[in-house]
This record gives C-alpha cells, sequence and structure tokens, in this order.
C-alpha cells in the first residue's frame, strides 16, 4: 500500500482507535432492538506524513455475515 498524499510505503497497518482515559470505545454505531453497540475500529497510517490512509471496522470478516443495523446520521436525526 502507498501513501496517497506522500507516495511512502511505509504503512502502520490496524492502529485502534481509542477516546482517551473516560472513553471506552470509539467507533461506528449499531442501534438495534437491544439499544446501541459500538464496533471498534481501526486505521492504517502512513509513517513519513501521519496520513490516515485507510480506516475500516476490525472484525469485519465476522461482521459483513451479521445483519447489522448501522445507525446513520439520519437516523440520529430523526432521535
Ligand atoms: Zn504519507
Amino acid at each position: 500500500m502507498k501513501c496517497p498524499f506522500c507516495g511512502s510505503e511505509d504503512i502502520i497497518k490496524g492502529v485502534v482507535w481509542s477516546g482517551g482515559m473516560n472513553c471506552k470505545t470509539v467507533g461506528l454505531s449499531e442501534k438495534n432492538l437491544l439499544g446501541r453497540q459500538t464496533h471498534q475500529v481501526c486505521s492504517d497510517v502512513c509513517r513519513e506524513c501521519g496520513t490516515i490512509v485507510r480506516t475500516y471496522l476490525r472484525g469485519y470478516d465476522y461482521l459483513k455475515t451479521q445483519n447489522i443495523s448501522w445507525e446513520t446520521e439520519k437516523e440520529q436525526n430523526a432521535d
């Protein structure tokens, strides 16, 4: 993988996202009958310039087999 910004191939893969000490998980939101669930995301980061080259859901091989009701901006505004 190449950084689209600086062209470097020095990419750190699978860096996990964090919300800091007071936040347990940062990620994409699923809203279903049981409430809300957060699905963790990871990013690949260019070591040369710090660009986040790719962001993706952690463990997506499993998630894609599930029928997940992703909470979109549209649904959030309807609350
Ligand atoms: Zn770069």
